[in-house]
């Protein structure tokens, strides 16, 4: 494969769920940015770290493998572990520290040098791999985006509220929209796709569409 695919956008947007099926279909490498910086947020507060320091020395001293569907950090399985509410409220506040960012977007550059992967996160198409071949934004209204995820985590046995869910989802946003390194913001490039009143099938069915225009071999 001779390119690289970058999906971006805000939580609950639909990114994971897509770029799993796309790389699939294509036949490429899926790449969660986001579980890594999760990764990072689940060590330091299972290793009760809470200076910005502290952090930074561990993430320095971390091995961060992804293993088809599962990653590990200092060889622990950590798939499971990183979606739990408390790390998912807090990924934000760690992925705004410069130093970390840094060293995550060399070990994602180093996992897309080769081409052929398909990128998920926040950063993807305007800092981490600005030269990917393809660029989406996938994005959807604030209410869908939360009643995704509050399904989501009633369905994995959580007692949570859609309310709360929605104000978590606001706080990330911003969060990451107003941090000063690397931001989330729209490719210049991407192609954006407003998913809110689609479903699935037809969100990879306009990816796919998309790159077979483009020429790629794409069986749709
Ligand atoms: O995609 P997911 O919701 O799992 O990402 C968790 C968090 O990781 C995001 O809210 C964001 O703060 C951070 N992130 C990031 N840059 C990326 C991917 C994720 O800052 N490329």
């Amino acid at each position: 494969m001779e390119f690289n695919i970058a999906i971006d956008g805000p939580a609950g947007a639909g990114k994971s769920t897509i770029a799993k099926i796309v790389a699939e279909k294509m036949n490429m490498i899926y790449i969660d940015t986001g579980a890594m910086y999760r990764a990072i947020t689940f060590l330091s507060i299972d290793q009760g770290k809470t200076t910005i320091e502290d952090i930074v020395d561990l993430t320095k001293q971390a091995k961060i493998e992804i293993h088809g569907k599962n990653i590990f950090v200092n060889n622990q399985d950590v798939t499971h572990s990183i979606r739990n509410l408390e790390v998912t409220n807090n990924v934000s506040k760690i992925a705004q520290i410069p130093e970390i960012r840094i060293l995550m977007t060399r070990l994602q550059r180093e996992m897309a040098k080769n081409k052929g992967v398909v990128m998920d996160g926040r950063d993807i198409g305007t800092h981490v791999l600005p030269d990917a071949e393809y660029k989406f934004y996938l994005t959807a209204k604030i209410i869908e985006r939360a009643n995704r995820r509050y399904e989501e985590l009633i369905k994995g046995g959580l007692n949570v509220t859609l309310e709360q869910i929605k104000k978590d989802i606001i706080q990330r946003d911003r969060q990451d929209k107003q941090r000063a390194f690397s931001p989330l913001t729209v490719a210049e490039d991407a192609v954006i796709i407003d998913t809110t009143k689609k479903t699935i099938l037809e969100v990879v069915q306009e990816v796919l569409s998309y790159l077979k225009k483009r020429g790629e071999g794409v069986v749709l």
